[in-house]
This record gives C-alpha cells, structure tokens and sequence, in this order.
C-alpha cells in the first residue's frame, strides 16, 4: 500500500524513479564499477598516514581547496585562464550544472550513455532528451544528433569521451560539429581519460560554451569522491553559487592533494590496466558466442549471442564473479553485459567463469 504522506508530498518524477542501485559486491571479484583494482604501495601508504596528522578535523575545509584545485590543474594541463569547479564526484558536478539550468531547459546525452545525466534530470523536473547513437558500433549518429539539437534547443549536453557504457570515444570531428551550434553548454564528460589517448582540453580556447569534466575516480581515487570542470570563467562563476560550501571535505583535500604528487605509482597503474585491457580483448575476441567491442575505457562491453545475458550474469555470480548486467536496461544494451578490467588474476577468473557460463547452461 503506498503511503498516503509519500505520495502527496513528493513530485510524480521521484515517485516514477528508482535509486542508483549499486550491488552489494562482498566476497566476489570485483569487476562491476570502474574501479582500479590495485592498493597502494606499502611506503606511499606509510607516507600518507604521517601526512593526513596535517589535517584539521576541527575547523571546516579550505571552501575553495585552493591547494588542490592548484594540483589538478598542474597535473591535468589546464591553463591558468579557465575556471575550474570541485565536485564530490563528478556526479555531484552533473547535478550542480542541472541545477543551475532554467526550469524548462533540456538536457540531452546520446544513449546509451551514463545513467546519471537522465537520473538527475528527471530528478530537478527538467526536460531530457536521450539521443540514440549508430547501432553499429556506437558512434554518434551526427545528423540526428544535428536534428535533435535543431527541434529541442538543449541548454546542456553531456558526452562522454570515451563514453560509459560502450567503452568508445566519439568521432572527436562529430563534437565539434555539435560544440559548434549548440545554443548552451557541452559538457564533454572525460571520466575515462586516463585510459584514453584523447582529450578535449585543448579545444578549451576554440570554443567558449565547453567544459571538459574529469574526475581521479578511475584513476585509483574512487573513494575520495572529487571531480572537476573545466571551462570559461563567466560560466563557471554562476555554477559556484549553487555548490554548495565546504563540499570537498579536508580529507579529500589533502589526500587527493598527496596522491597527485605522487602520481607516478597512479600512471603506473593505469598502464597495467591498459595492457590488461588489450590481453582481456584478445581473449574475449576469440569466443565465438559472444561479440565484444573495442574500448578505450577500463571496461568492455560485451553482447551474449547464443545465452542470455541475465543467465550469463547469474552463473557468473555464482562463479563468484561480479559485472554489470546492463540487460535490463534493454534496446541495445539487451543481452549486454559490462566488465570492469581488473588485475591479471581477477581477469583470468572471469574469463575462465565466462566460458564455462557460455558452455553449461545452469
Ligand atoms: N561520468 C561517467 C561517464 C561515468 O561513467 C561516471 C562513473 N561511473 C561518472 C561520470 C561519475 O564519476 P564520479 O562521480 O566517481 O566522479
């Protein structure tokens, strides 16, 4: 019986929503999030915890984390001349940018793309408009990316390069068409940087309705929780004035600010990762019952083509593997599930777990 309280005091929006649902992953393999797999090394760790006794518990943090706004610009290669903003996370950002918004803008994103530009969206009470991408392959479908933006005149479009879930970045001239006439902000969402040799930062100058957001989360920082935008002043000036004060906390300020210094054993990582990536493809490459695609992400998307995905996801849960079923979110993702890459170990488990679900039905 629904509550007669609830339902009159929330928005029919909230009411029709689910909440992010994140699976409780205790006891598996880890492959469901993004995540870098890898612990800090002994020494860094040892080194840290002397830093954090610098940390003030009693007062509030530096509200403008002067420090490592310094450090992410340095380490990040944003020139001095453009704003940034500090988010917990980079959801956070997406959710301040949207709150920024008038009250009948559109958003728009392509699809399948990441969840929370749609969840957020819906949550404010603002238009969203989701874009397909070419079935073939996912890359931006241009024209009817043009078209859309030409009837829905979006205040705000998010596109992920390298996008989430599909692993792939955009064709970079593509965005440019769209930088180029879209009437509001683009927001070109670099979550996956690390792992991708391909950034828009420097097209910061030749177009001023850009911001390139980033976060240190698939870096190795996920649970810090910061994430940053950047792009012209004038813009980012009003997005501060919905942030909210104080919203890196000075654990997250002088971890992130320790870590970036140094960064070598991140990068280093971050290799690793990569080279995984590229052996975890091949592997994938040779089953003939699935179909998986090229990334330039720490995940891959893979289709099932003779099992379901749901039955596939399931045995290998109880193979105690964990990924992401992305089946339920149907049209092109149906049948499709999502690996996180891992370390070399975790990878084999997987790939060992997967055949055997593609082999013995359970
Ligand atoms: N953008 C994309 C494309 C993502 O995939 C994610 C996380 N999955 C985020 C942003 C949010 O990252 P965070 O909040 O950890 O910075």
């Amino acid at each position: 019986m629904p509550n007669p309280t609830v339902t009159a005091l929330f928005r029919p929006e909230i009411l029709a929503m689910s909440a992010y649902h994140v699976a409780d992953a205790e006891n598996f393999i880890k492959l469901d999030a993004m995540e870098n797999p890898y612990g800090w090394p002994a020494d860094i760790q040892q080194a840290w915890l002397e830093h954090l006794k610098d940390c003030p518990m009693n007062r509030y943090p530096d509200p403008e984390a002067k420090s490592l706004a310094a450090a992410l610009r340095s380490s990040n290669n944003i020139p001095e001349e453009y704003g940034l903003l500090l988010g917990n996370g980079s959801d956070e950002i997406i959710q301040i940018l949207q709150m920024a918004l008038s009250g009948d803008a559109t958003v728009m994103a392509p699809e399948p793309g990441f969840v929370m530009y749609k969840q957020i969206a819906l949550s404010l009470g603002l238009h969203y408009q989701g874009v397909p991408l070419q079935a073939d392959g996912f890359d931006l479908d241009l024209p009817a990316m043009l078209a859309a933006i030409h009837s829905s005149q979006p205040s705000l479009i998010f596109l992920a390069y390298p996008n989430n879930p599909t692993g792939n970045l955009f064709d970079a001239q593509a965005i440019k068409e769209i930088l180029a006439v879209a009437p509001g902000l683009v927001v070109v969402d670099e979550a996956y940087a690390p792992f991708a040799d391909a950034s828009f930062i420097g097209e910061l100058p030749n177009y001023p309705n850009l911001l390139v957001m980033r976060t240190v989360s698939k870096l190795g920082l996920a649970g810090l929780r910061l994430g940053f935008l950047a792009g012209d002043n004038a813009i980012l000036e009003q997005l501060h004035k919905v942030r909210l004060p104080y919203n890196i906390n000075c654990l997250t300020q002088i971890t992130a600010n320790f870590a970036l210094t140094h960064q070598d054993f991140l990068l280093e990582q971050t290799r690793s990762i990569c080279q995984q990536r590229s052996e975890v493809l091949a592997e994938l490459q040779t089953m003939a019952d699935i179909k998986s695609y090229p990334s330039a992400a720490n995940f891959i998307l893979i289709k099932t083509l003779t099992r379901s995905a749901d039955e596939v996801f399931v045995s290998l849960k109880k193979q105690g593997v964990l990924i992401k079923n992305l089946s339920p979110q149907g049209g092109v993702l149906h049948n499709c599930l999502r690996v996180t890459i891992g370390k070399q170990e975790e990878n084999r488990a997987f790939l060992a777990a997967l055949q055997n679900a593609l082999r013995n039905p359970q």
